[in-house]
């Protein structure tokens, strides 16, 4: 799918925008002032997949932390901070990758041309973060809650940015509904050539907001809409990025592990549901791997509905098959199934 072009912005090492490939941004949940659990957590998001993260800086001491944190991860860190200028100053001298901080919100001219200053001085870009909660009364009064007012208040901040002379600028206008979301998204997109940070805001637990978040993402992205991805689940930050892994990998925009299953039906005679998870789970070190696995419920239609995976099983009465491109090369017990699948899958891609 043809990516609409944006300009290509810096968030550390990363290029984004610019058909960059897609980032994928989360947030940690844990005190930024402790910095070790702070920098655990960081660590296993990079493993499974986090490209940039994101931390809370609500106050000085979190602010503080910043400079130790980033000497001890691999990944760009941005710094997310509200109305206050200091914090963001303090950021900037730790050594942050980027700023999430909505300009027109931290007060005095002067205020804010001491950010944009550092900031520029350090090459560090600023995501202007729109949300229903940031919208000013003037803006509501004029358009009400609405596509155009989220736009609109984006356009405000950039506005002050741009006078400024700071273009490295990233966008997001999030909204917690995936229509005003992807109307909102559309709508900027035919604006400015800033690279847009997408999500849906607020999307709710693991199971809802996965789907809204997808909905949402992937109708956007489907238009070449997008250049970072954030999933903002009410769960594990972890889930949040295996969701965006899959967004990604599902829209062929990023390369990895594919496992497709079978719905199963009438003539399963395997617990496939359990199956599919133990695959899932004993295949997470195989991630990076470009291939698809399936799992699939018989061996009469298993192989053939599952033709385009590189490595496939399927179960019957007991006895189950290991098929490859939808030809069988091994019939076993279905209790050697998964073992089975797993060394063949390693003999060919040794992963060390
Ligand atoms: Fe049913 Fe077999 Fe198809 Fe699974 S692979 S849905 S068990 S026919």
């Amino acid at each position: 799918m043809e990516r609409k072009y944006t300009q290509t912005i810096h968030v550390g090492t990363t290029p984004i925008g610019g058909g960059h490939p897609i980032s994928i941004q989360s947030m940690t949940n844990t005190d930024t002032a402790n910095v070790r659990a702070t920098v655990a957590q960081i660590h296993l998001l990079q493993k499974a997949g986090c490209d940039i993260i994101r931390v809370a800086v609500p106050d000085q001491n979190a602010a503080e932390a910043l400079g130790k944190i980033r000497s001890q991860i691999h990944i760009p860190l941005i710094a997310d901070i509200h109305f206050d200028h200091q914090l963001a100053l303090t950021a900037l001298e730790q050594g942050v990758d980027g700023l999430r901080l909505n300009p027109g919100n931290i007060g005095s001219k002067d205020k804010i041309r001491a950010v944009v200053a550092a900031a520029k001085e350090r090459m560090v870009p600023i995501r202007i973060g729109v949300n229903s909660g940031s919208l000013s009364k003037e803006i509501l009064t004029q358009y009400g809650y609405t596509p155009e007012a989220l736009v609109e208040s984006a356009l405000e901040h950039v506005m002050i940015l741009e006078k400024m002379g700071y273009e490295a600028i990233k966008i997001s206008v999030k909204a917690s509904s995936v229509l005003m979301t992807v109307k909102s998204y559309r709508l900027l997109s035919q604006k400015v050539s800033y690279p847009l940070h997408i999500g849906i805001t607020e999307a709710g637990t693991e199971f809802s907001g996965t789907i809204k978040s997808s909905m949402g993402i992937g109708a956007l992205l489907m238009e070449g809409i997008g250049d970072t991805i954030r999933i903002s689940l009410t769960a594990d930050p972890i889930t949040e990025v295996n969701v965006g892994m899959e967004i990604l990998k599902g829209l062929g925009l990023r390369k990895g592990l594919q496992i497709i299953s079978c719905p199963t039906c009438g003539r399963t005679r395997i617990d496939l549901i359990h199956l599919a998870k133990q695959v899932e789970k004993a295949l997470v070190p195989y991630q990076k791997l470009n291939i698809t696995v399936a799992v699939m419920g018989c061996a009469v239609n298993g192989p053939g509905e599952a033709r385009e995976a590189d490595y496939g099983i399927a179960g019957g009465n007991g006895e189950g098959i290991i098929f490859r491109k939808g030809e069988i090369v091994a019939k076993m017990p279905e209790t050697e199934l998964l073992l089975s699948l797993l060394d063949l899958i390693q003999s060919e891609n040794p992963v060390h």
